[in-house]
């Protein structure tokens, strides 16, 4: 859904009210997680490293509870190296071992507060009638 939501608002116009506020409300939270996940993990001694995304990337899941992840990828540092990219959300990895994980940053947050920004409601488009 997260996935789902950011890319509407990066492509779609939307002048339903009700679906407007779903995606805007879907990304101001998850806004908000990623600036909250980046300041633990940055206190938590970790180092971001930038990974991007391709056009079509699908959305990641956490490999153990499904959860979906967005922005920051934590990787197994052995997947890593092997380019296999096990995910795991923040939750998994930190019951795990943070050690042993490596954080990809998907997104900058400035891209994403920008999507945000711009995402408005659209004026209904004229009646025929
Ligand atoms: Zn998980």
């Amino acid at each position: 859904m997260i996935h789902l939501s950011w890319n509407m608002a990066r492509n779609i116009k939307v002048s339903d009210h009700r679906l407007f506020e779903m995606i805007k409300y879907c990304l101001l939270r998850t806004l908000k997680q990623c600036q909250m996940q980046r300041d633990l993990l940055l206190n938590a001694g970790k180092e971001l490293a930038w990974h991007g995304r391709t056009q079509s990337e699908p959305a990641h899941y956490c490999s153990i509870c499904e959860v979906e992840v967005f922005d920051l990828l934590l990787v197994t540092t052995e997947s890593n190296s092997r380019k296999t990219y096990v995910v795991h959300c923040q939750d998994c990895a930190r019951r795990a071992d943070l050690d042993n994980f490596v954080v990809l940053e998907q997104y900058k947050i400035e891209d994403l507060m920008h999507v945000y920004d711009q995402f408005t409601l659209a004026s209904p488009l004229p009646s025929s009638s």
